[in-house]
């Protein structure tokens, strides 16, 4: 069994609004939010891809069907505690994560530290273990237009003794 193992993931909703802005699981006060079946974390779904990428499982989609009723508004944390419960079955233990989220708006990184803290709460490590950085798309594209936010995760693991 090799040593480590690296995982990347990305994902993108939609903004719309009457939708609470949720990213990292944490609620963001902007006027718009993610539109999904679940609460639409696209920061969360990114890492949790990464995760079971890592492990060369399937996607999010998989695990959490967006057809399963029971998955509706669901909380996303749920799915990261998913993904941090099979690299702990696959004797796996984190060894860092780096994240970036793209936004043309709000301006993130009054939250960062925040979100950074969340995650590690709930994946039981420590927050130097999470790099985490917000860009814009300069205007550009369906992010620049403010239609959507993007998140991009990559993530390695480390075979536990
Ligand atoms: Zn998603």
């Amino acid at each position: 069994m090799t040593p480590f193992r690296i995982g990347h993931g990305y994902d993108l909703h939609r903004l719309a609004e009457g939708r609470k802005l949720i990213l990292g699981g944490v609620e963001i006060n902007h006027d718009r939010g993610l539109i999904g079946h679940s609460d639409a974390d696209c920061l969360i779904h990114a890492l949790a891809d990464s995760m079971f990428g890592a492990l060369a499982l399937p996607d999010i989609g998989h695990h959490f069907p967006d057809d399963d009723p029971t998955c509706k508004d669901m909380d996303s944390q749920v799915i990261l505690e998913k993904a941090a419960k099979e690299c702990k079955a696959a004797k796996y233990g984190i060894a860092n994560i780096d994240l970036t989220l793209v936004a043309e708006e709000p301006k993130l990184s009054p939250h960062l530290e925040k979100i950074r803290n969340n995650l590690s709460q709930i994946l039981l490590i420590d927050a130097y273990q999470i790099g985490l950085k917000a860009t814009t798309n300069e205007s550009i594209g369906y992010i620049g237009r403010k239609e959507a936010i993007a998140a991009f995760s990559v993530c390695l693991l480390q075979k536990e003794d």
